[in-house]
């Protein structure tokens, strides 16, 4: 078994439905939820006009493999109704990352880890945070890493309701 962290992020349709059926599906792909954080509001990076985004963030337990589970994730995506046919970064139902697999470092063409903009997204770390937990972010421990100045005019909106999503509630910070 190995600990991966997986974002999760929609804004097309009804974004709670779409966070909550990601994580139901999560379970029912084999993994184990250990922790879910709270549910965030993000103004949308990059400039592009289009809906805020509902965040979150999951702490899994998982037999397989990275790239086992990268496509996992892919396949959940595609489930929910996920098109990968307009330009990056443009509407999504959902969007899942894996922000982190273990301490495994890697870098290919098909998955990088940790995530490389993990360091750089308010609307991943600050659901970290509620999950007590800063995976090795590109090498930077938590508080520089919430200092980067990428993060600067971030707008992000804290909307509760990750606890009762966990499997294991022992295990949500309190
Ligand atoms: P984004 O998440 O950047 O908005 P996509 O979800 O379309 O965009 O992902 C683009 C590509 O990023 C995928 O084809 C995937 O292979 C690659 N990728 C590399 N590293 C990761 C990672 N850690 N998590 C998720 N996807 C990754
Ligand atoms: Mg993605």
């Amino acid at each position: 078994m190995a600990r991966a962290f997986v974002a999760l992020g929609g804004n097309i349709g009804d974004r709670a439905a779409y966070l909550n059926q990601a994580l139901l599906a999560l379970r029912q792909a084999g993994n184990r939820i250990v922790a879910v954080s709270d549910f965030y509001e993000s103004a949308p990076v990059g400039g592009r006009a289009q809906r805020p985004f509902w965040n979150a963030v999951a702490a899994i337990e998982t037999t397989r493999g990275p790239r086992a589970l990268l496509r996992q994730l892919q396949g959940i995506e595609f489930a929910l109704g996920r098109r990968r046919d307009g330009a990056r970064g443009g509407p999504r139902t959902i969007d899942l990352d894996l922000l982190a697999y273990g301490q495994v470092r890697m870098r290919t063409r098909e998955l990088t880890l940790p995530h490389p903009r993990l360091c750089t997204r308010r609307f991943v770390l600050l659901p970290l945070r509620d999950l007590r937990a800063l995976p090795p972010a590109a090498g930077q421990p938590p508080g520089q890493c919430l200092a980067h100045p990428a993060l600067r005019g971030q707008r992000l909106r804290r909307l509760g309701g990750g606890s009762g999503h966990a499997e294991d509630s022992q295990n949500r910070p309190q």
